[in-house]
């Protein structure tokens, strides 16, 4: 099965105009393989000055929050209507630091991936489990249990729209990264657990994997049988690095 590679860029709450400004002229030099796309998530401000600049057929913006709400008296909060107003077309949901920072629930991650889709965006949906659940054991159980709800809300059709990034949480912004093998192993389980509710469906659902990811094992992880691509942090805010990783990754055939 034929999935597109996504190399998308988190940069949290980090950058300025001057890093939108490198990042910006580098990307659009980029020659990326035929299979290949970039996403580039700024914070919310950065979004309108980076939609101006980037003019790479195949590089999109992301977003990296949104509400859940459509509109109304939710200080502080930004609405998936605003952020099609600047042209973007992802939206990172549930991202590990949301979860466990501002405890966004799996139920309400569920209702942002919903109000993403409704909107016409594409999630990018987050999971991951913690060092001590992995130690446990309980990573399958873990990712099962953040899945559901989002299957439970919006029904495993609407998986053909949604983008999953599996990333442990003890191999964020830590550079500890999980193994090729490791990595696909859950990757694998991902799919599956998919699967066991749409063979088919499953099997088209691009599995990106975070944590850690940096211009030195990025090739070796995309290569995985499935995994599509990444989710970076660090490595996304640094222009020669982000671009090198973007041009050499193949995607598959
Ligand atoms: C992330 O924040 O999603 C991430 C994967 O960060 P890093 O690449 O720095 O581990």
């Amino acid at each position: 099965m034929n999935r597109r590679t996504i190399i998308a860029a988190n940069w949290k709450m980090n950058g300025d105009l001057d890093l939108v400004e490198k990042m910006s002229a580098s990307l659009n030099q980029v020659k990326l393989g035929n299979n290949v796309d970039v996403v580039v998530c700024p914070s919310s401000p950065y979004l309108t000055v980076m939609a101006n600049k980037l003019i790479h057929k195949n590089i999109y913006l992301g977003a990296q929050n949104v509400s859940e709400q459509a509109s109304g008296a939710f200080t502080g909060e930004v609405s998936t209507t605003m952020l099609k107003e600047f042209s973007v077309k992802y939206v990172i949901v549930g991202h590990s630091e949301r979860r466990s920072i501002y405890k966004e629930s799996s139920v309400l991650v569920a209702h942002k991936v919903k109000t993403v889709l409704n909107a016409g965006l594409t999630p990018i949906l987050c999971i991951g489990e913690s060092a001590a659940e992995r130690t446990a054991e309980h990573t399958e159980t873990v990712l099962a249990a953040q899945l559901q709800p989002v299957i439970d809300e919006i029904g495993i059709e609407k998986f053909n729209e949604v983008v999953i990034a599996y990333e442990p949480v003890w191999a964020i912004g830590t550079g500890k990264t999980a193994s090729p093998d490791m990595a696909q192993a859950t990757h694998h389980f991902i799919r599956q657990f998919l699967a066991s509710n749409d063979a088919k469906i499953a099997s088209k659902v691009p599995l990106l994997y975070g944590g850690s990811v940096n211009a030195k094992n990025s090739e070796a992880l995309f290569a995985q049988a499935d995994i599509d691509g990444g989710l970076l942090g660090g490595a996304s805010l640094k222009v020669d690095e982000f671009t090198l990783i973007c041009s050499t990754t193949k995607g598959s055939l």
